[in-house]
């Protein structure tokens, strides 16, 4: 039996290939509980996010299903989906790939300790480098991104696997039931789900010249090619970061290679360590004191959250950042930068209220990099400095016209920060 989690594509999937190999018949499954987020868990994901996952499960089951499989899809936990159709068909194998997330590595343990003679074979499948690759083990994590960084900076990176041509057959079993079907999620989405539309917008970034730009343009607020937007696929493994490096090399190979090309490099080593991290700290991750055991100062005003959501503080950059995310899902990465300052330094707020938040809306949602890219802002990361942005500078400097501000309706925010004072009384 192979689990689908963040690995929803069929090129550059080793655990799609493994399952070729150790199985005569194969279940591919995929649990689609929306229970992940453990503490400080938002209500539910968000309909966009959904909807994204939602189309790529389709475009996921409609490639297994032109190699002679089908996806069956669990509205359970993995271990209540193994339940049930283990007592149908004996399974022998689990495959799986490595997940960084603290609860996602408790499902695989409870699996394991349920079922003693289960085989469980596991993967490091969204990563550049296997844990095998890596010149250091988790136990001794480098201290600091630059010191990962030169570690792992010149070692090859391998070429992506090609996808299987054929699967092995389903056993003999009535699966209708968990058939991929209903309608899709209605939320209009301005990024299609899927390895099809990943693929394509792999290919789409590469025949424009953007990438010989990207590191004068990264920072921008808005636009399609300032930045990647790899992450939306890379996050939700409808592509491999392997595949990016691959498509990379061959851009430089034929365009030449200069620092903006090589920094698109530099920010998926960002990613790579953020992975490694979240396997090294485990459940420190979502701790307030994250990995440096020292709690921030922070209070819980609920107003200041509901304002920072509602996209209404003082702030209006803060603002318009706050509908652009609720709105497409997405948000530039100096956007988030801003957006976490304000509500770490400004509001003064636990910094895991904000991640969980992302968490809901983002469509390219990582665990590892939302929660250790929070973590930095809020200085309970590995350099154990707080990050704090300057809204008037950051202002002048991302949206000098105020441009992004009007479009995102940033102006409609309130005047105080707090309708009442310290002591709750009514200002
Ligand atoms: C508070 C906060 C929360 C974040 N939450 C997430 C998240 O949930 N999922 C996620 O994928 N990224 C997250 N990031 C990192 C970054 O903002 C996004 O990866 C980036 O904005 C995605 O857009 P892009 O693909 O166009 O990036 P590009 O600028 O084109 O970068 C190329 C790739 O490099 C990687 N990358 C770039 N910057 C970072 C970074 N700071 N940390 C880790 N990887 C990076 C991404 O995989 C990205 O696709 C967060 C950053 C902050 C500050």
């Amino acid at each position: 039996m192979l689990l689908f989690r963040k690995d929803l594509r069929t090129f550059d999937n080793i655990a799609l290939l493994k399952a070729c190999e150790v199985n005569d018949q194969l279940l591919c499954i995929y649990c689609y509980d929306n229970n992940n987020c453990e503490k400080y868990k938002p209500a539910k994901i968000s309909k966009k996010r959904e909807a994204f996952i939602f189309k790529s499960l389709q475009d996921l089951d409609n490639r297994l299903q032109k190699m002679g499989q089908k996806l069956l899809v669990f509205k359970t936990s993995p271990l209540e989906a193994l339940n049930h159709l283990n007592a149908n068909v004996p399974i022998s194998t689990f495959i799986i790939s490595q997940d960084p997330g603290w609860y996602e590595k408790k499902q695989v343990a409870e699996i394991k300790s349920s079922y003693k003679e289960l085989e469980i074979l596991q993967f490091h499948n969204n990563t550049l480098f296997d844990e095998s690759e890596i010149p250091f083990d988790l136990i001794n994590f480098p201290s600091s991104f630059s010191k990962f960084r030169k570690t792992l900076e010149d070692q090859e990176i391998k070429h992506p696997w090609a996808a299987p041509d054929r699967l092995p057959p389903m056993p003999d079993l009535n699966t209708d039931k968990f058939s991929l079907n209903g309608e899709p999620i209605d939320a209009e989405l301005e990024f299609a789900g899927g390895e099809s539309a990943g693929k394509q917008r792999l290919l789409h970034y590469f025949e424009t010249n953007s990438a010989s730009t990207y590191k004068e343009t990264r920072n921008a607020l808005d636009g399609k090619n300032y930045s990647t937007k790899f992450s939306i696929w890379l996050s939700n493994g409808c592509i491999s970061a392997r595949n990016i490096i691959s498509n990379l090399k061959k851009y430089e190979s034929l365009n030449g290679k200069n620092n903006s090309t090589y920094w698109i490099f530099f920010e998926l080593l960002w990613r790579e360590y953020f992975q490694w991290y979240a396997h090294h700290y485990k459940e420190s991750l979502y701790k307030i004191s994250g990995v440096t055991g020292i709690r921030p100062l922070s209070s819980f005003y609920a107003e200041r959250l509901k304002k920072w959501e509602q996209g209404t503080t003082p702030y209006p950059l803060v603002n318009a950042l706050m509908n652009q995310l609720v709105s497409t899902g997405y948000m530039s990465n100096r956007g988030r930068q801003i957006v976490a300052s304000c509500l770490v330094n400004e509001l003064e707020l636990d910094w895991r209220y904000g991640a969980s938040f992302m968490e809901s809306h983002l469509i390219d949602y990582d665990v590892a990099s939302n929660w250790g890219n929070w973590q930095s802002i809020a200085g309970v990361g590995s350099d154990g400095k707080k990050k704090h942005f300057d809204l008037n500078k950051q202002t002048k400097l991302f949206d000098p016209h105020r441009s992004f501000i009007k479009h995102w309706k940033g102006e409609r925010g309130a005047r105080q920060l707090d309708s009442v004072d310290q002591s709750d009384w009514p200002i």
